[in-house]
């Protein structure tokens, strides 16, 4: 491509709305352009780029025995309602309706229509195992776009639908999907992790999400420094604490004013805020958005509740629960903001953390105004309508497997596969029949990655001050010619050599032929990273060019012929990524 002749704009200034690097420098290239919130185009360099990742996905898939597909965006409601999902989905579905008053969705994944296409197509086992996949823009009207390509509402993703006779089927179909997986991402040029993840009410070991570990990211992961213990903050289970052999002293309410935090009612009583329980309350909707109920939910005072847990404690979706309104809720439960505890509440459904009944003695809300309690034991003074873990496994608590202190770190959730089993065969009637004429559900998987939000995450990962610095595997061009002055017709004419060559050997060069100042072309250059730039200036005359890595300081003076041939070569060993 000859710069002279391409559409190309880079922009100076840093765009105001832009926070974080991969954001800003997406829009700084000319790579993207935003359109609305969350809605992003692609330009001529961010297409390409996105399409090399695309073609890593695609290549990979392949080699793992799946076939791509293309399905629609559109999905018609009907497919949603089998599954339950219509009403389950919440907000997030971006649901549209057609002249007739039909109801449609714009897909954000494709559950139904691969198994409606599973339904119709496959009746017997001789069928099975089979993985299809596509490579299509999902649509989600998130809550809170942000950061560009990394929680957009319209995105690319790759989503692929394993179909097996069985767990032990589906066991193989996920372990070849998560090897592909590290595959992907390797070639990407991405530093990750795969961790466990929450798979919400289907539970069990049934899914891993692969994270790019990045400080912007927005998933938080717990590992072990000791043992290969790694999940997702909001999955990782949480030990409890020993349980206590204390006598159970009588309880007592103790006057308090003022003291609405646990901060200051510990240290109002002088106590460790572990000697304390900590109330949160919520309010339930059913699915048509009505009130459902109330939630109090307790955990050690020196605990975080961990929402994800909880709401899979309930058995209801996330955007189904919201924090209470304490007066509402007070008239219904008997509850007082910042004074609550568990005894004396009524009319709600009461979740205690399952360390909260091992403890003695702790000191709680005592239901009115100023007022605590000290001394509430599990059992004598309260009971729950469900115990179980609802507490964060905060940084430096022990590892639920081995007992080291755990870390956490932050990433970018490039990634994800599930263990569907046959929650969606069963609800749309997809099933196969066995040998001997028996009829069984298909048991399924489902595997997604973030291909925009990928090329995104290479961007956090990959730049400094200057620009993105692009792994060749991924770059939208290997090479960047810079000609000091195209004017010159010697370095004019060694520039088009050079050029000719490089791209008859299928190397993708830029030429920058533009009539602006060298120092122009070269911030350039490095702004919308590419790997390697060969410059052609005053040596041309002499048959020299200067070589640089835009990963590396260091430039070399060179031959033109050499600088042909090293180019060449790293496109050779790099242009398909690391070897995996
Ligand atoms: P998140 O927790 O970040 O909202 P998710 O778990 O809901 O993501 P999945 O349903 O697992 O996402 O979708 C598969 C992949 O699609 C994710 O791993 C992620 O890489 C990508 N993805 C999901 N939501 C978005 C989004 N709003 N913008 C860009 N990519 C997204
Ligand atoms: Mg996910």
């Amino acid at each position: 491509m000859k710069l002279s002749k391409a559409h190309f704009k880079t922009l100076r200034e840093v765009p105001t709305e832009a926070e974080v690097p991969s954001h800003i420098l997406l829009l700084r290239t000319g790579m993207i352009r935003k359109l609305v919130s969350g809605v992003y185009g692609f330009m001529p360099l961010g297409r390409r780029t996105l399409r090399k990742i695309e073609e890593i996905v695609r290549e990979e898939m392949d080699a793992a025995g799946a076939q791509e597909i293309l399905m629609s965006a559109v999905q018609p409601a009907e497919l949603w309602e089998e599954s339950g999902r219509w009403s389950a989905y919440g907000p997030e579905l971006w649901r549209i309706k057609d002249r007739n008053g039909r109801d449609f969705c714009l897909g954000p994944t494709h559950e139904e229509i691969f198994t409606d296409i599973a339904r119709n197509d496959i009746s017997s086992y001789r069928q099975l195992p089979v993985n299809l996949y596509q490579i299509q823009t999902k649509y989600r009207d998130e809550a809170r776009p942000r950061f560009g390509l990394m929680r957009s509402r319209e995105f690319i993703m790759k989503d692929a639908y394993s179909f097996d006779r069985d767990e032990e089927g589906l066991d193989e179909s996920y372990r070849i999907m998560y090897e592909a997986y590290g595959k992907i991402f390797t070639r990407c040029g991405l530093t990750f992790r795969p961790v466990e993840a929450d798979s919400g009410a289907i539970g069990g070991n049934n899914s891993h999400e692969f994270t790019a570990l990045s400080e912007v990211g927005e998933s938080e992961i717990a590992y072990c420094t000791s043992c290969d213990m790694a999940a997702t903050v909001e999955r990782a289970a949480c030990s409890d604490a020993p349980a206590m052999d204390d006598p159970e002293l009588p309880l007592e309410e103790v006057h308090t004013p003022g003291t609405t935090t646990i901060e200051a009612v510990a240290s109002y009583l002088g106590l460790e805020k572990k000697q304390t329980m900590k109330a949160l309350l919520f309010v339930k909707y059913d699915a048509d958005g009505n009130e459902d109920g109330y939630v109090a939910a307790f955990v050690r005072g020196d605990r975080e509740l961990n929402m994800t847990k909880l709401v899979n404690a309930l058995d209801i979706p996330e955007h189904a629960i919201e924090f209470a309104d304490e007066a509402a809720m007070g008239d219904a439960t008997g509850c007082v903001g910042g004074f609550t505890g568990p005894v004396g509440l009524h009319d709600c459904t009461i979740v205690v953390d399952s360390e909260l009944p091992g403890q003695k003695n702790l000191c709680a809300g005592a239901c009115r105004e100023d007022y605590h309690m000290k001394n509430v034991n599990y059992g004598r003074d309260y009971t729950a309508d469900i115990v179980t873990d609802i507490k964060v496994l905060a940084e430096g608590e022990p590892c639920p497997v081995c007992g080291a202190p755990v870390k956490h770190a932050r990433g970018i959730e490039v990634g994800q596969v599930f263990k569907l089993g046959t929650k969606y065969s069963e609800a749309m009637g997809a099933r196969y029949k066995d040998e001997n004429m028996q009829d069984h559900p298909i048991v399924m998987g489902c595997y997604g990655i973030g291909v925009s939000r990928t090329m995104a995450a290479v961007v956090e990962q990959h730049h400094d001050e200057n620009g993105i610095i692009w792994p060749v595997a991924v770059a939208p061009y290997h090479v960047i010619i810079t000609v000091m002055k195209p004017d010159d017709e010697v370095q004019a004419a060694v520039a088009e050599q050079i050029y000719d060559e490089l791209t008859g050997a299928g190397v993708e060069v830029i030429l920058d032929d533009r009539k602006e100042r060298p120092g122009v072309k070269f911030k350039d250059a490095d702004l919308i990273g590419i790997p390697i730039r060969i410059t052609v200036g005053r040596g041309a005359k002499d048959g020299m060019i200067e070589f640089k890595l835009r990963r590396e300081a260091d430039r070399e003076d060179l031959t033109i012929a050499e600088g042909i041939a090293k180019a060449e070569e790293i496109v050779r060993l790099e242009g398909r990524g690391p070897a995996v």
